[in-house]
Formats: structure tokens, sequence, C-alpha cells
């Protein structure tokens, strides 16, 4: 299957678990996860309708995104180290993985010199995996609180990475959680107003984050096909 081909199959999804769970297709923002994949294939995508490209080391955001047009946007979707971010901001259209005051506080630095508002996401590891980034449940108000306080940083949103399982329901209730955290945040208004993201959901579990409020899903695998072992992580 070509890289189009596997798009229109993956939105075909998307709309059918929109429409079980009551939602519009319009809600749910399709992040085309193009790690480890050679900048031919970023193309492919982008003539097959793709905008937003989702990439977990920046390098190659720094890479690939002077090399395409200029519609295209880049999601860093992985772990951010603190001396990498003067490279990203301005850069990334979204950082997905924000998970603390440190890494926040130097976004605040380096979006401030640039003059610009940077959009950032909370990481929670809902599953509290051992081996994973991310905030406790618990943590993300109280962070929520600190961060608001930095004026060019402005919190979009929520963002998980789901266990790696064989049956993707095993992730409903993980999903369902985030979902009511971030209904909570919006109708307590603790972020101001300015939270609308809700970023989970990947190959294997999309259509069940859909329909448990997803309004981004990351895919990689789906569109792009597998990536070489030992290129998955970052
Ligand atoms: C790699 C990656 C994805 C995409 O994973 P697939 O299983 O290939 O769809 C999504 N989110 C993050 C944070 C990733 O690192």
């Amino acid at each position: 299957m070509s890289v189009a081909e596997n798009l229109k199959t993956i939105r075909e999804r998307v709309d059918a678990a929109c429409e079980r769970a009551g939602r519009r297709p319009e809600e749910v923002a399709l992040i085309a996860v193009s790690k480890t994949k050679p900048l031919s294939m970023l193309q492919e995508a982008y003539e097959a309708g793709a905008r937003d490209f989702g990439e977990n080391k920046v390098q190659e955001i720094l890479e690939k995104y002077p090399e395409m047009p200029e519609d295209a946007r880049f999601h860093m979707i992985g772990h951010l180290q603190t001396n990498k971010v003067k490279q990203v901001v301005g850069k990334a259209v979204l950082i997905h993985s924000v998970d603390s005051l440190h890494l926040a506080e130097k976004i605040e630095q380096e979006a401030a010199k640039r003059d610009l508002t940077a959009d950032i996401l909370l990481e929670v590891n809902v599953a509290r995996e051992e081996s994973k980034f991310g905030l406790m449940l618990e943590e993300v108000i109280p962070l929520l609180e600190e961060v608001k306080n930095l004026p060019h940083v402005r919190v979009r949103g929520l963002m998980t990475i789901a266990p790696n399982v064989e049956n993707p329901e095993e992730n409903r209730k993980h999903f369902k959680k985030l979902y009511q955290l971030y209904v909570d945040i919006k109708s307590k208004n603790i972020d101001n107003g300015t939270m609308s993201v809700l970023s989970m959901g990947m190959t294997g579990d999309f259509e069940v984050a859909v329909e448990e409020g997803a309004t981004m899903i990351r895919v990689g695998t789906g569109i792009f096909g597998s990536r070489q072992i030992g290129e998955k992580k970052e």
C-alpha cells in the first residue's frame, strides 16, 4: 500500500470512529508521524493532503523542516532535553512532551527571546509506566498553575502515550481518565481557556482514542509502514 492509500484508510477509520462516538470528523486532527522516514515519504504524504508531521528528535525536525513546503507543520512529540529547546522553538508548531516546570521555563526563555508564544501540551503518564516520561495525573493541575504564569508559553492541552498492548480496548480506561482530566481543567477554567487539544492514540489504538475524545492522533506505522528495529525509541 502506498502512503496515499494508507492515509486514506486511516482517515476513513477515524471518520468511522467519530461516527460511532457521535463526533464530527473535523474535531480530530491526524498527525503523520514521520520519524526515521526519508523526506521523499513526507513529500508523498504532503501530496496526499497531510500537513501535520510528528517527529521525536529535534535533529530530524531541523533537517526536514526547511525542505518541506511552508504550510507543512512539525510537531515535536518526543522527549525534549532542555539543551535542545532553543533549536526547536519557532520551528515546531506544538511541543507535545512538556513534563516539568524546568522544561517549560526553558521554552519560555527561548520564546521570549524570539518574541513569540510557544504552544505546548503537558505529557501525562496515565498508566504510570516506569519506563515512560510524563507527569502523574495528580501532578498536571499543579504544573498547569505554574506554567500559566509564563507569558510566552501557552498550554494547549494534554498528551499521552498509552501502553503498547495487544488489544486496544485495554487502553480505553487510560484514554477515559485523560479525557476526564481535560474536561475538568476546562470546566474549572484552570487553563484560562487555552486548552483545546487532547493528543492521544497511535497506530494500534487510535480508534479507541477517538471514541474517548482525542482531538489529535499520532499515527506513524499505519501511514509510513514499520520502522527499523532500534529506531523505534529515541
Ligand atoms: C512513534 C510515535 C508515535 C507513532 O507510533 P505508531 O505506533 O508508529 O503509530 C506516536 N507518538 C509518539 C510520541 C511516538 O514517539
